[in-house]
């Protein structure tokens, strides 16, 4: 997603634009990989080095909420990025090396609903890890 997009989509929904959500989402362009929470806080700080953790979490949830990024857990970490340009759901393949990512647009959970037959579905989640053609 283009930090254009990002931000017109983020209005739509009544946002305001601000600087802070614009410095936000300028640390993601050009990553196709996830990056730590940690790492996004400290990039932020060095432009508005007043802001809280909170503040910065709470930002990143709210537009991980409005599917402008995306999350996930990486050896016990929260990590962020850009939502990727496929539409709708999808999954992605995670280099343990390098973290780049790759969009896959197939989803098993048919498959695995019919060994759950009964049982209510919530959520589920499903990551490939391994190395990219580049790292392998
Ligand atoms: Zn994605
Ligand atoms: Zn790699
Ligand atoms: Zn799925």
């Amino acid at each position: 997603m283009k930090i254009e997009t990002a931000l017109e989509k983020l209005k739509a929904k009544g946002y305001k634009r601000t600087k802070q959500r614009e410095r936000m989402l300028e640390i993601f362009v050009n990553q196709d990989s996830y990056i730590a929470a940690k790492e996004i806080i400290k990039q932020f700080q060095k432009d508005f080095p007043g802001v809280s953790y909170d503040t910065v979490y709470r930002n990143l949830y709210l537009l991980t909420d409005e599917e402008i990024l995306e999350a996930t857990e990486l050896g016990g970490e929260k990590h962020f990025r850009l939502s990727c340009d496929t539409h709708g759901h999808h999954h992605h393949f995670i280099c343990t090396t390098c973290g780049r990512t790759k969009s896959i647009e197939f989803c098993p959970m048919e498959k695995v609903e019919d060994n759950l037959q009964g049982y209510d579905i919530e959520n589920h989640k499903f990551e490939i890890y391994g190395k990219c053609p580049t790292c392998a």
